[in-house]
Parts: structure tokens; sequence; C-alpha cells
């Protein structure tokens, strides 16, 4: 068995897809249809991965986000039929790991699943691999060095800290105020054209394509996502 999913969501239909979906795929499902059911089976199941609806009969999955968040840091996907950039931004906030607009394709699930678990099964900081590889790209994280087709590739200290702060959280999407907090503190976050011009300058010196990143992408109106 490859982990246990919690699935917190009231439509019937959803539920029986993704229960098939990620039966198939070999992880054990369990079904929560309200929020205050959520609650319970998060805490008493200890799942591996947690699937929230926000629209849930009894209140607003972003309730259930905070609550698993003050015990339990398990990645949690959400899913929803909101498309306003606040609600997403607010769930991730709250401490969501991503975010499924629906409908969503199974195949786009299950590879958010995989990614979320495995983020979780090599944590960062447990690690002993201190090599990160972005196509041509190598970053030694012990000997801070970084090199593109075997050149160094040097970065100045505020895109090292920008790059760092992704690749920490790497798979999952970090929101604006996040990163500004993290590399230029909490006075900046009302100048998001800083991150916008730093995240250009990463792109330039590290995507063999910058107008067509592969690994650091834009996830539009949010933030950021370092793809591994
Ligand atoms: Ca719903």
């Amino acid at each position: 068995m490859l982990g246990t999913i919690l699935v917190v969501e009231d439509e019937e239909q959803i539920c029986k897809a993704l229960k098939v979906s990620l039966g198939d795929e070999g992880y054990m499902v369990y079904v929560a249809n309200t929020l205050r059911q959520g609650e319970v089976e998060a805490a008493t199941r200890k799942p591996d991965l947690v699937i929230v609806d926000l629209g849930l009969p009894d209140g607003d999955g972003i309730f259930l986000i905070r609550t698993i968040r003050n015990y339990s840091m398990v990645p949690i996907i959400v899913l929803s039929a909101r498309i306003s950039e606040d609600s997403k931004v607010q769930a991730l906030d709250a401490g969501a790991d991503d975010y499924l607009i629906k409908p969503f394709g199974t195949n786009e699930l299950l590879a958010r699943v995989r990614a979320q678990l495995r983020r979780r099964l090599v944590p960062f900081d447990k690690t002993d691999q201190n090599l990160i590889e972005l196509g041509d790209v190598k970053i030694d994280l012990q000997k801070q060095l970084i090199t593109k087709n075997g050149e160094a590739v040097h970065l100045t200290k505020l895109e090292n800290r920008l790059l760092f702060a992704l690749i920490v959280e790497r798979g999952k999407i970090l929101t604006q105020r996040y990163l500004i907090q993290q590399v230029w503190g909490a006075s900046y976050v009302e100048h998001p054209h800083y991150l916008r011009m730093y995240m250009a300058r990463l792109r330039q010196k590290l995507e063999s394509d910058p107008s067509d990143p592969k690994f650091l992408l834009t996830e539009n109106g949010i933030g950021y996502r370092l793809a591994i």
C-alpha cells in the first residue's frame, strides 16, 4: 500500500471517482462527507495525505485545514469550484499545499498526490541528498555551489535566498506574500514587483528557456512553485 488518503468531500460522484482512481493506484482511501466528520477522521486515521473540498455542508473546508495544521504537517490538497484568486490564497495561507479547481482530470490529481507524498517522504531537512537537479542545473546545497551545464552560476544574496525558499518547500504553491516575507521581510509585502523581478532573474540564470520555464513556475495571481 502506498499510503492512506482522507477525502473530505460531500459530492457523492466525486467521492466515488476518487475512491476508484486512488484505490486503483494502491492507496487506501477514507471518505468523510462533512467538515465535522473530516476532523474526526483526520485525527483518528492519521492519513498520509488529505484532500479537502472547500464547500462542505456544515462549514468551510478552510476551517478543517486550520484545525489539521494545529497538530499535523500532513500534505493537504484542496479541491474547489471556487476559482477566485482570493480563495486560493486563503486556502494556501491556511496551510494547504496544493489546489485543484473542479472539474479536474484524474491524471492531474494523481500527479499532484504523488508529488505531495514524495515531498513528505523526503523532507528537506532529513535528506542526505544535498544535490538538487533542475534539468541542466545542479545545486549542491552543502557546498552552496550552482552549476549549469557544468559552468558555475553566480547568484546574488537575494536571488539565493529566494531560490532557497523555493527549494525548502519544493512542489508546494507558495503565495507571493509568503515568498516576499521570506526574502525581503514583512514590510515589503505590498511590493510584489520585487518578487517578479527576482523570479525573472532566477529564470534567466537557471532555466534553459526563461520564457517557457520548466521548474520555476508561476501560479497565476497566487505565487510560484518549484516543480521537481
Ligand atoms: Ca462541496
